[in-house]
C-alpha cells in the first residue's frame, strides 16, 4: 500500500508542473515533448543526461543529490520510498515540498478527479462534495491523459460529479479517446444529467470505444434511493439517465453501495434490475468505504455484512441464473459464503488496502479484497477470521 502523496526537495518549480518521469532510455525513446519529462536518475552524477542532448525538464533522484546536475526542476530525498517511480505522472507545485501522484503505472486504480462539485449529497459519501471553483481540475486531466502510459489498461474518473463539467466533460472523453482508445475508461457518475437527453446524446457521440458508466440505483423504491443520496427526485433523473444512455449505446455498470436503509429490499431491487435495466452489462453489489460521510452517519448505515448475506444471495444469484453479469465488492471473503466466493473481486484501490493481523496465516490472503485503510474496530464484521480449511 503505497500513498499517492510524499515529501520532497523540489527545486525550479513555476506556477504548477505536471510531468511524466521516465528514465533516459524511456525517455529518449518515448514520443513526448521533453519539457514534460522528469529523467529518473539511478545515479547521482547524472552523466547519463548529458548525452541524450535533450531539453529534459529536469530529474529526480530518490536519494541525496548533493550538487546540480541539470538545470531545471531537480526532486530530490524522496521521504516515502517507492512512492515515486519511472512511468508516473506527478504533480509539482512551486515552494511546496509536496509530491503528488496523478498516475501510477502499474496500479490497479488509477483515477483522476474531474471535481469536487456534485448534486448529490449522498450519506455514504467517501469523497463529500465541496461548491468549490475547481475547473482547474479540467486541465489536469487533460495533461494528465496526455502523459498516461499508452498501453494502460485501465483509467477511472470520478468526483464529486463528472457530469457537471458540461462542455469539458466532452473535451475530456475526445482526448481519452484519441491518446488511449484502447484503455478500459471508468467513469463514476450519479447519471442525474443524463435525464437530459440531448446531453446524454452528445456525450455519447463522442464515442470512446471502451467508455464504462458507473451509476448507482440504491433500491426499487424511490424514496429509499433519495433517501441514500438527498435529493429530491434523484431516482426519476438517474432512471431516465440510464435508459438514455442506453438508448445511445453506452456501456453501463450499476452500482449498489449495500447499507442499513437499502439491505432489505436487496432481492427487490435485483428483481426491478433485471426487468427494468437489463441492458446494463455489470452489477456491482459494494460493501461500505468507511471514510468521509459513511464515518458521520454511521449509525445510519452501518450493517455487519454477515447481516447481510442472505439478502445478498438472493440478489446476487437471482442476476447471475438470469444471465447478468455480477460482483461483489469490498466484502472480505471470510464474511462471504463459501458458494457467493465467486463473485467476490479484488476491488479495493491498492492506495488504500491493508490487511488485518488476523489475516495471518488465512489461506484465502491472496485472493482477498482486504480492507480499507480507514477501516476501524466499530466496522468490522463480527465474521473476519482467517480462513485455513475449506470454508
Ligand atoms: S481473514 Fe483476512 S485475508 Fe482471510 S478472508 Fe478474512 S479478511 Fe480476507
Amino acid at each position: 500500500m503505497l500513498p499517492l502523496h510524499t515529501r520532497a526537495r523540489v527545486k525550479g518549480v513555476r506556477d504548477t508542473a505536471i510531468v511524466k518521469v521516465l528514465t533516459v532510455d524511456e525517455a529518449v525513446q518515448a514520443e513526448i515533448d521533453p519539457e514534460r519529462c522528469l529523467i529518473w536518475l539511478d545515479r547521482r552524477d547524472g552523466n547519463d543526461l548529458e548525452k541524450t542532448g535533450r531539453p529534459w525538464a529536469g530529474i529526480v533522484f530518490a536519494g541525496d543529490l548533493e550538487s546540480k546536475v541539470a538545470d531545471g526542476i531537480a526532486v530530490d530525498r524522496i521521504e516515502t520510498p517507492g512512492v515515486v517511480a519511472p512511468g508516473d505522472v506527478i504533480r509539482l507545485t512551486e515552494l511546496s515540498s509536496r509530491v503528488s501522484v496523478l498516475y501510477r503505472r502499474g496500479s490497479n486504480s488509477n483515477t483522476m478527479l474531474a471535481t469536487e462539485r456534485c448534486n448529490s449529497f449522498c450519506i455514504m459519501c467517501s469523497q463529500p462534495p465541496r461548491e468549490v471553483d475547481d475547473g482547474w481540475l479540467v486541465d489536469e486531466m487533460l495533461e494528465t491523459i496526455s502523459l498516461v502510459d499508452r498501453d494502460e489498461a485501465q483509467l477511472g474518473i470520478s468526483g464529486g460529479e463528472p457530469t457537471l463539467l458540461g462542455d469539458d466533460l466532452l473535451v475530456v472523453l475526445d482526448r481519452a479517446r484519441r491518446l488511449l482508445p484502447n484503455t478500459e475508461l471508468h467513469i463514476l457518475s450519479n447519471g442525474r444529467r443524463f435525464a437530459d437527453e440531448a446531453f446524454a446524446r452528445t456525450v455519447c457521440a463522442v464515442r470512446h470505444p471502451k467508455l464504462t458508466w458507473g451509476i448507482p440505483v440504491y433500491s426499487d423504491c424511490p424514496e429509499i434511493h433519495d433517501y441514500v443520496v438527498q435529493a429530491r427526485s434523484a431516482w426519476d433523473e438517474t432512471l431516465v439517465g440510464l435508459h438514455n444512455l442506453a438508448k445511445f449505446k453506452a456501456n453501463i455498470e450499476i452500482r449498489v453501495v449495500v447499507q442499513r436503509p437499502n439491505v432489505e429490499r436487496l432481492g427487490e431491487l435485483a428483481y426491478f434490475i433485471f426487468r427494468n435495466l437489463t441492458f446494463a452489462g455489470h452489477v456491482a453489489f459494494m460493501g461500505l468505504e468507511p471514510i468521509g460521510f459513511a464515518r458521520a452517519n454511521y449509525e445510519k448505515i452501518w450493517i455487519d455484512p454477515a447481516d447481510c448475506m442472505d439478502a445478498l444471495s438472493d440478489a446476487v444469484f437471482f442476476l447471475a441464473n438470469r444471465g447478468m453479469s455480477v460482483s461483489l465488492y469490498n466484502y472480505p471473503l471470510c464474511t462471504v459464503p463459501v458458494e457467493l466466493r465467486p463473485f467476490s473481486r479484488q476491488s479495493i484501490s491498492d492506495w488504500k488496502n491493508t490487511f488485518l493481523p488476523d489475516c495471518v496465516g488465512c489461506t484465502l490472503r491472496d485472493e482477498c479484497c482486504g480492507f480499507f485503510r480507514s477501516m476501524d474496530g466499530k466496522w468490522k464484521s463480527r465474521a473476519i477470521k482467517p480462513v485455513t480449511g475449506e470454508s
